[in-house]
């Protein structure tokens, strides 16, 4: 039996990204230990999704990257796998949300409003701070994880967490 280490799947877990969190998964995709069994590398759903987000991360698995843009939902990448990779798409896709990190301007006493214009649910609200301002705050229930205020943060103080992370 084969036991040397998997460094691009152990790197793929780490970020893949030059982060230290997992790599942002697909849409339904089924957990990472299947996931890595069956994915061939085909690259299939990263030519069909029309949004680009999806790119080729270490080791050749795909994963999402909301620096790029959203995810909308048209569920193009699960349709054109043809490993059974992926839930219905009638379950949830993901559950994640958006987390707002240190670099935020609002916490150097800048006013920005950009991650409110980017997020189409309008999970994001400025709550008004007596003398000081406003910073973002989120409605988790509204969040679905779509990522579309990542790009829209100019100093990338956004991350979008799995539950299980937060
Ligand atoms: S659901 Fe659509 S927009 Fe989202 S990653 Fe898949 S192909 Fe791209
Ligand atoms: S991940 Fe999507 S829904 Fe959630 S706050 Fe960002 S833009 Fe809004
Ligand atoms: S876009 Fe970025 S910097 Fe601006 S308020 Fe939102 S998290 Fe803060």
């Amino acid at each position: 039996m084969d036991t040397t280490p998997d460094l691009s799947r152990r790197r793929w877990l780490r970020g893949g990204l030059g982060t230290d969190r997992p790599a942002q998964s697909l849409p339904w995709a089924v957990p990472w230990s299947q996931f890595a069994d069956r994915c061939t590398r085909c690259g299939d759903c990263v030519r069909a999704c029309p949004e680009h987000i999806i790119i080729n991360a270490d080791g050749g698995f795909p994963a999402i990257d909301f620096a790029r843009g959203e995810c909308t939902f048209c569920g193009d990448c699960a349709n054109a796998c043809s490993e059974p990779l992926f839930r219905s798409r009638d379950e949830l896709p993901w559950q994640q949300h958006a987390t707002f990190g240190e670099p935020c301007l609002t916490r150097r006493g800048v006013h920005c409003r950009s991650c409110e214009d980017g997020c189409e649910p309008a999970a994001i609200r400025f709550r008004p701070r007596l003398g000081a301002v406003a910073q973002p705050e989120l409605n988790r229930d509204a969040c679905n994880g779509c990522g579309g205020c990542v790009a829209a943060c100019p100093v990338g103080a956004i991350e979008v967490v799995k539950e299980e992370q937060a």
